[in-house]
Order: structure tokens, then sequence, then C-alpha cells
């Protein structure tokens, strides 16, 4: 299933995230074991991120593609990271 998280900023509006686990584990965690991006391809094809995006609109939420969109200002004029969503695995010290 496509990785979709919901966001709520300071101000109240709400974001439909939607990111791609080549992002979440791939690039943020390191893991090279497994072919995220084939994956992420997979879901796309079955139709799992236009559901998702679809849910956004009927939900009246603003959809988040990350493969496109990692940055946005939101309607309060701050710059949001979605980024910052997704922290890296815990270094283990
Ligand atoms: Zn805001």
């Amino acid at each position: 299933m496509a990785l979709c998280i919901m966001y709520v900023h300071d101000c109240g509006r709400r974001f439909n995230v939607y990111f791609p686990k080549a992002l979440i584990f791939g690039e943020l965690r390191g893991d090279k074991s497994t072919d995220w991006e084939a994956i992420d391809r997979e879901e796309e094809a079955a139709g799992e991120i236009e559901l998702v995006k679809n849910s956004a609109v009927v939900s009246g939420t603003s959809f988040i593609d990350m493969r496109k969109t990692q940055l946005t200002i939101c309607q309060c004029g701050q710059v949001i990271d979605f980024k910052k969503l997704i922290p890296p695995n815990d270094k283990k010290q």
C-alpha cells in the first residue's frame, strides 16, 4: 500500500502527503537491499497514488506528492519541509 501521512500544520491547514518508499527507505534511511523504486512503480501502476490523491480531494485536504514537491509554502506564509515528517533511523551510538 502506498504510504501517505496526514499532516496538520500549526495554522490548521491539512495535508495528505504521499511518500514514495524509495525516498523514505532508500534515500533517508539508506536501505539499498531492496529495489524500492520498483515497488513505488508497482504501487503507482496499481492506482494507489491516484487513490490517495482522490481521497485528499474528497476530504478537502491539500495533496502533496513528494516525488514532485518536498517543500511548500503554507497559506499562513510558513515554509513546510515535508521531509522532516520522516526522521532518519536513529544512529546506534
Ligand atoms: Zn500553515
